[in-house]
């Protein structure tokens, strides 16, 4: 019952497991602010940009 389909994370505000997709927690209403995809896209741009920098000095 551990498998990582299943994604869950911890409420910060009444510490029960939600749904890792969940915009917010079904126990207590907790918006889970949405930070995750943000850092995700800006790692992405940050590897581009480094192999952009490494082509254009061969
Ligand atoms: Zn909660």
């Amino acid at each position: 019952m551990f498998g990582n389909k299943d994604k869950t994370r911890e409420c910060p505000s009444c510490a029960l497991e939600a749904p890792a997709d969940a915009e917010e927690c079904p126990y207590c209403q907790y918006e889970f602010p949405p930070e995750q995809k943000g850092t995700t896209i800006m790692a992405w741009v940050f590897v581009i940009l480094i192999i952009l920098w490494l082509i254009t000095r061969l």
